[in-house]
């Protein structure tokens, strides 16, 4: 049985977020740690700890990751000029929170997509 993570209670609304949208099978709230102006993480409400344990019983609930993204950017106010979707998976990945979520990110420029070393 994987771990929960803070992101659990957030979305069980144990702990404060500033929860910006919610359904059965998502919860989408704001980053503490804003990276660009539109910083909002999209959470399955369901725990998957990464990329890596996804299975084909979830491709409902990921697919609909992409549907809530489409929604909450349109709310935001980011749409029209774009935005960035990011999912973390794993050390190398920069993953940080072990509970998957897709990053949306918009309100500026957001530069090359990985840091050249
Ligand atoms: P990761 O690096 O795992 O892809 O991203 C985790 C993200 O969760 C980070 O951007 C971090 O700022 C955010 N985060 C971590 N803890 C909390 C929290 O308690 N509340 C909120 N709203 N965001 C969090």
């Amino acid at each position: 049985m994987a771990e929960e993570t803070i992101f659990s209670k957030i979305i069980r609304k144990e702990i404060p977020a500033d929860i910006v949208y919610q359904d059965e099978w998502v919860t989408a709230f704001r980053d503490i740690n804003p990276q660009a102006p539109t910083h909002i993480l999209i959470v399955p409400n369901k725990l998957i700890p990464t990329v890596n344990d996804v299975t084909a019983e979830d491709e409902q609930v990921l697919g609909h990751l992409f549907v809530v993204a489409a929604k909450v950017a349109q709310n935001e106010g980011v749409a029209e000029n774009g935005y960035r979707l990011l999912v973390n998976c794993g050390s190398h990945g920069g993953q940080e929170v072990y509970h998957l979520h897709m990053h949306l990110l918009g309100g500026r420029r957001l530069g090359p997509m990985v840091v050249r070393k």
